[in-house]
């Protein structure tokens, strides 16, 4: 109950700030304001047809309703332009900047419910977009990597007594150096945060075999596998305007991973999608937004020519490479009662979003290298 009250209150306080700063910014009082020359890209996942009943199995910052998401679009709609991620592309590796406030919708992992639900309300509004692939996983039953390992960590957090002791454990007894999560006291606190500190920095043959020892201690239960897009929704996707790119071929976090690995991953998906769609493959967005400069320059060696991040950092040597993108979710822009609150939203479509403006994900070379 009391921390139900705290959430309460930190959400009161929260819209309280987002009017604040928001008023401040009617008033041109901001310097920090996202100019009009600086595209805003808008990332989400999964659209879903009801918040409430999909959240409570799936990893919730990962959903948006259906009914939130035409919210989001209509009042980003009222404010900026949407234009296609090849203009924000060619402008930026041309150098020039927009002459008004422009903005793009994308879809991280391939979800099927882009297709059933942001689809329908993209195409009735004319809104271009872009949709980024987990090649292996079209058209394939089978688990996004960082779905599996939440339901395995939930159910293995709901058992165990103490779980930042037995998680640590379990990654000692495969070997695998587990001092960095030790030593964070947040990175255990819940199921959500443990998987955002486990998937960065594990290569995701690690994460394979952590979520085969989980599973042997604490099974697989019977979770519906959620689907992902097959070739035929793709083609019609692609046929109504909206790019497809790739987010490699198992969503594996890049800078955890070998050089090898590293262009096998570009290399791979951008041919697979290139075959099946008959298409140059031009977008690339990097999974959990998470990049180095080594890996920058391996999507360049690999032919992409626009990349999409996940918070606002990027690198000067290719701005065409590391295009920020604001993440969005049902929970990011609402006020204390989950509803959609304009206010938060202007905030953070302005950049003038404090949380949003925080980053962890690894941008360093040896970062990842976890010890
Ligand atoms: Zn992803
Ligand atoms: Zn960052």
């Amino acid at each position: 109950m009391a921390t139900r009250h705290l959430a309460r209150w930190r959400w009161h306080l929260k819209t309280a700030v987002a009017s604040t700063i928001a008023h401040a910014f009617d008033h041109g009082l901001s310097v920090l304001a996202r100019s009009p020359q600086r595209p805003l890209v808008l990332g989400y996942h999964r659209v879903v047809e009801e918040f409430e009943a999909s959240a409570t199995g799936e990893m919730p910052s990962m959903l948006t309703s259906a009914r939130m998401f035409e919210r989001h679009l209509d009042w980003i709609g009222r404010h900026f332009q949407f234009v296609t991620l090849d203009e924000i592309g060619e402008r930026i590796a041309a150098g020039r900047p927009f002459d008004r406030p422009s903005a793009a919708v994308t879809f991280d992992d391939g979800y099927r419910d882009v297709y059933e639900h942001a689809f329908p309300v993209l195409r009735r509004k004319g809104i271009p977009a872009g949709v980024f692939v987990v090649t292996d996983l079209v058209g394939q039953p089978f688990w996004q990597v960082h779905d599996r390992l939440y339901h395995l960590v939930a159910k293995a957090f709901a058992r165990w007594h103490d779980p930042s002791r037995e998680l640590i454990g379990v990654l000692r007894a495969l070997e695998i150096p587990a001092g960095w999560l030790a030593r964070s006291r947040s990175a255990t606190r819940s199921p959500l945060l443990a998987v955002s500190s486990l998937l960065p920095q594990l290569p995701l043959a690690d994460v394979r075999r952590v979520m085969d020892r989980l599973e042997t201690e604490v099974g697989n239960g019977f979770h519906d596998i959620p689907r992902t897009l097959n070739w035929t929704e793709l083609a019609e996707m692609r046929d109504a305007g909206i790019a497809i790119g790739s987010h490699t071929r198992s969503h594996v976090s890049l800078p955890a991973e070998t050089p090898a690995e590293i262009a096998g991953q570009l290399e791979g998906s951008r041919r697979t999608l290139e075959q099946r769609l008959g298409q140059t493959i031009t977008h690339f967005a990097y999974p959990g937004g998470q990049f180095t400069p080594a890996v920058v320059d391996a999507v360049a060696r690999a032919g992409y020519r626009f990349a999409y991040t996940a918070c606002p950092h990027g690198d000067p040597r290719h701005p065409a490479l590391t295009i920020e993108r604001l993440l969005l979710w049902q929970g990011s822009s609402v006020d204390a009662s989950g509803r959609f609150s304009p206010a938060i939203l202007n905030c953070q479509a302005h950049n003038l979003w404090p949380p949003a403006r925080r980053c962890g994900r690894v941008h360093v070379e040896g970062q990842a290298a976890h010890g």
